[in-house]
Parts: structure tokens; sequence; C-alpha cells
């Protein structure tokens, strides 16, 4: 009816898999929000779903199909229903992703998440299913990156920041290399102004995003040096293009600020700016409190990033370092690049010069080949570790990888059971161990708001990443229950348990600290 008001198009992105993935179905919630639709989380009520998928294991492939499965008759239902399909397994299964749902409307990979709207548009005006799948992200268009979206729906103080995209190693079980690319890093003077932007708008905790955060920066100098036209696009040089191929680049005064100031200004005349350097930079951005990061690969564990950690009040104490298996023969066949003394001695040297360091990893159970001693010594590296947490996996193959062409020395499934209960124990001991020292310290947290499982409690995480619920009625003189999400607190731990704690409110704002090296850092150097 002419004037009638027509309520707004409604949507719903789910995310099946990895942070990463959850950093850009955010990116796709904004960028449908400013298309003018509104989010809803009754899928039966929404006019557009978004599925952005994970292909790391084999289990998101039959989670996908089966939502896929389901829908279809929701959008029988609910008649212009859109369904649009991104992430791994859309830029894996491509074509045969329609050859088996053709319901589905959009398709489009890894590197064209922000076309989301234009395919859903374009689907709908042509009444067609479309098809949109890059091979790598655009150089010269910054909208692959764009982040101006990236603060959390679930955690308004927080946002995850890309730094990069893509890998150059090569694991044996791992899919990234093949469906995200090669590794891309955003320039550092973008990433530096984003944080500002966001701090500006009230983010106080980032996490940098990447797949293997510690290369940061190693394909700038690259294409720096061959003078690709995105990146000298990308980084504002585009008028001066003669610099490009002058190696004094990083003199130029009017190119400081694009390319970053501290690996230039700092006498270092590094040709490019290290994961530490970037570290330094957003921890300085006034405003931001925290800052995490995930995931440093432990062959590129440098003494620059122990120090820059240790040295940047902002920078967490908390150190994600996949281990994925402590017998020397299953990571060499895993081409990992390390063995497990030289893991050890680099989560040595890490612990050395950070103090009250937290330290999490990713395991995998059952590689191929794997034999009760190979399992054997990854529970002795595991113990020797002392995780504070782990994130276990049991192996699965992946086609397109080179460990799902290793059937003949797949693991039997039982033998795989029981070693991941026995890892689990040894993990859990040795997180209980460590939660337990910290009853009766204080700790800083910052709320994420009322306790799922209690709602008289507030939940917060210190800043070494562990998950606190605490009792907002606190102690005389302490400030009740106005603490609200965002607000620091401190709490007192009273108990802990493998995968939190349990404290008591005892103070409002923690004072701020001054951060300096406890002890010069070295890590032995090996031949590579
Ligand atoms: S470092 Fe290995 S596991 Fe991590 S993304 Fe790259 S190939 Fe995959």
């Amino acid at each position: 009816m002419p004037g009638e008001a027509t309520s707004p198009r409604k949507f719903v992105v789910r995310t099946f898999g990895c942070q990463m993935n959850e950093h850009d179905s955010e990116r796709i919630a904004s960028l449908l929000v400013a298309d003018g639709l509104e989010r809803t989380t009754d899928v039966s009520e929404a006019d557009v779903v978004v599925l952005n998928t994970c292909c790391i294991r084999q289990n998101a492939d039959d989670k996908l199909y089966g939502t896929l499965g389901h829908l279809k008759s929701l959008q029988a239902e609910h008649p212009g229903m859109q369904i649009a399909v991104g992430g791994c397994l859309a830029q894996k299964d491509r074509d045969l992703l329609l050859e088996r749902a053709p319901h589905v409307n959009a398709v489009f990979g890894t590197h064209n998440v922000g076309r989301v709207t234009a395919l859903l548009g374009q689907a709908r005006e042509s009444g067609e299913s479309v098809i949109e799948i890059l091979e790598a992200p655009r150089l010269d268009d910054g909208s692959e990156f764009a982040t101006a979206m990236a603060v959390r729906s679930d955690l308004p103080y927080a946002a995850w920041v890309t730094i990069q995209m893509g890998c150059d190693n090569s694991c044996a079980f791992c899919i990234v290399p093949s469906v995200r690319g090669p590794e891309v890093s955003r320039p550092f003077g973008d990433l530096v102004r984003e944080v500002e932007q966001l701090a500006a708008a009230g983010t106080v905790e980032i996490t940098l995003l990447g797949q293997n955060v510690n290369s940061y920066g190693r394909d700038l100098t690259t294409r720096l040096r061959v003078g690709a036209p995105g990146l000298v696009h990308q980084t504002g040089l585009v008028h001066q293009t003669g610099l490009v191929h002058q190696t004094g680049l990083v003199h130029q005064t009017g190119l400081v600020h694009q390319t970053g100031q501290r690996w230039v200004d700092e006498g270092a005349r590094r040709p490019r700016p290290l994961f530490a350097d970037l570290l330094r930079a957003v921890g300085s951005v006034e405003g931001i409190r925290r800052v995490r990061f995930i995931s440093p690969h432990p062959k590129d564990l440098r003494p620059e990033t122990i120090a820059a950690m240790a040295e940047t009040e902002a920078v967490c104490e908390q150190l994600h370092l996949p281990l994925q298996a402590g017998s020397d023969r299953v990571l060499a066949a895993m081409r990992r690049g390390y063995t497990a003394e030289r893991y050890l001695e680099r989560l040595a040297a890490a612990r050395a010069g950070i103090e009250d360091l937290a330290v999490s990893t990713d395991i995998i159970v059952g590689f191929p080949g794997e034999t009760d001693s190979d399992f054997q010594a990854t529970l002795e590296v595991v113990a020797e570790a002392e995780y504070d947490s782990a994130f276990t996996f049991i192996f699965s193959p992946r086609p397109g990888t080179r460990a799902a062409e290793m059937a003949e020395d797949f693991v039997p499934s039982e033998v795989i059971a029981e070693r991941f209960e026995q890892l689990r124990i040894v993990v859990e001991r040795s997180a209980l161990a460590r939660h337990r020292a910290r009853i009766g310290r204080v700790e800083e947290a910052l709320v994420e708001g009322p306790s799922k499982k209690d709602p008289s409690m507030l939940t917060g995480r210190t800043r070494q990443g562990k998950l606190v619920h605490f009792s907002p009625s606190g102690e005389p003189g302490a400030p009740a229950a106005s603490s609200a999400v965002g607000d620091m607190v401190q709490v007192r731990i009273d108990s802990a348990a493998p995968h939190h704690l349990r404290g008591t409110l005892v103070g409002g704002e923690p004072p701020r600290r001054h951060r300096a090296p406890r002890v010069p850092i070295r890590i032995p150097v090996h031949a590579s």
C-alpha cells in the first residue's frame, strides 16, 4: 500500500570455524546492516542467511551441507529468502557447492567477502545463483581488508584486526595455503590508523589475526622491491613510483607514515616492518588497553617479538604457540619446521622474557603414522610445557592435503580416542595447577557481562585470557554491582578449575603498570 512503512529485511550470519572466520562474519554482518538489513537470531524469519564456512576439519563439510538441507525447507516456506555461502569451504568446493545445493543463491570465496551484498543483489535481480571466487586478494582494493566493521558484536569494547591473510608454510595436514593463498600483509600504516580509529570509537582490546603473525611484513618488502603496483597503490605511493625501486625508500620522510614509523625512526633501518614493530605501534595507541594476537608459528618466534611483548604494557601476557605434536618424526612428517627441543627452547625464552606468561597450544592426535612412542613423546612435551590450556584435535584428513594421501597410515579411531583422553588428562593437570597458583592474587579483569550459568555472577577475562567468574557484591569499599560490560575491575581469585577461575570483586579500575624486560632475551640460533 502506498505510504505504508515496510519493515527492514532481516539477516542471520552463521560461522563455522576459526576466529579468522568470525572476524569475516562481523564484516559480513556490518555490510548487510549498511545495506539496510536488520540482524535477527531467528533463522525462520530471516530474509538472508549467510553461512561463513571453514574447511579445516571434515565435520565442517557435514555441518554445512546438513545446515543447507534444513535451510532448503525454510526457503520453501519463505519465498524470497536468500542463502549465501562464503569462506574456505566455498573457496574449495566452488561449483560443486551449487551442484550439491542448487537452492544457494550466492557463493563467494575467502578473498571477496566484501562483495557479499553486491552478489546477493545480483542474484536477486537475475533470479539466478551467482558464484564469485577470487584466487588472491586484489591488492589494489583496500576493501579486501576493509575492517571498519571489525568491532565484535558479542563484546562491544573489543575488535579483531586482520594483519595478514594466507600462509606461506606447507603443513601436511592444513588446507589453509590452498584456500587462502600465499601470505599477504596489510600495510603497517593502514593497521596503525585502523587501530587509532577503533580506539577513538571506544575499543579497548584488539586481537591481531594472521595465520603466521611472526612473518608479518615479509611480503611487503618483496612487493616493494619488485615494485608491485598493488602495494604501491595501497601504501599511497602511487604518485612516487620512482621510489619503489630505491633501496633507500625508508629514508623518504613523506613515506614514513605510510610504511610505518617505528622501524624507520628508531634507527633500525630494517627493510621490512617486523611483527614486533607492529605490536609496539598498536600497543602505544591511546585508549588501547589490551593487545592479543593469534598465532605465531613456533619456528618464527623471534626475540624481537618477545621483547616487544615484555616491554609494551598493552600487550597481554598470553601466547598461543601451536605444538601440533611432540615427536620429531611426526613433526617432520607434518612439515612443521621445528623439533620438540627447539619448540621447548623458544617457549622457555618466552617465559623467561615475559613475566607471568600464560601459554596455550594446539595439538593433533592421530596424525597418520603416529605410533604409541610418538604419542608418548607428545605427552612428555605437553607435560614439560605445562600449558595453561590446549586445543586438542583428532586428525581429520582434508582432501587436497598431503596428509589426506597417507591413508595407509591412518590411525584406528579407537586408538585415537584413547590417546585423546590421555592427552586431556595431562593438559588439565597442568591447567589446574597453573590456575591454583593464582588463588589469592588480585587480577585485572575486563567485564564481559553476567555469567551464562549463574546470572548473579559476572564474567570477565584476565590479561592472560582466562575466564573469571566473580561475585559482584565484592568487599567493603568495592564498587559493588555497578560494574558494566567493558569495565576494567580488580578481582581476587578464590578458587580454580581447569578451564576457569572464580573470584570476588575487590576494586574498580586497577592502577596502570610500567613494564620493563626482566632478563635479556636470547633465543638459541640454529641453522634453518
Ligand atoms: S602455518 Fe601450517 S597450520 Fe598454520 S595456516 Fe600455515 S600451513 Fe596451516
